[in-house]
């Protein structure tokens, strides 16, 4: 599966935000560098202000485990998915559908197009 076929199915890789809890793109977050390695781990921040509010305690954020939680289940292959781990999304028809992995995304979405005999949305 080529970067550009996931692409056209317009698939996002979120993570929440560990000071708010929204869900943030990943690549939207990498390009503005609302980042922050901590512990081994990539948190990633919706803006600025979330991002400055943890440089300033991490460890409070960080201490508080606001990961872990139930975030749903892949709609492909049914696996849990927990807050702070990579979620792929896809708008379909106004809708958004929740996997585990682009992969995941990416078949769904085919399989999706092929019963509706859609070739592009
Ligand atoms: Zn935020
Ligand atoms: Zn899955």
């Amino acid at each position: 599966m080529s970067i550009d076929t996931i692409k056209n199915f317009d698939i996002e890789i979120t993570r929440s935000d560990p000071v708010c809890g929204m869900d943030v793109s990943l690549e939207k977050a990498l390009t503005k560098h609302l980042f922050h390695i901590y512990g081994h781990k990539e948190y990633i921040f919706c803006s600025s202000e979330c991002f400055n509010d943890f440089e300033n305690d991490p460890h409070r954020y960080v201490s508080e485990e606001i990961y872990g939680e139930m975030a749903g289940v892949c709609e492909l292959c049914g696996k849990e998915m927990r807050t702070g781990e990579d979620i792929a999304t896809a708008m379909i028809k106004g809708e958004m559908h929740k996997f585990c992995c682009p992969t995941c995304a990416s078949v769904y979405l085919k399989d999706n197009l092929k019963l509706k005999g859609e070739g592009n949305v």
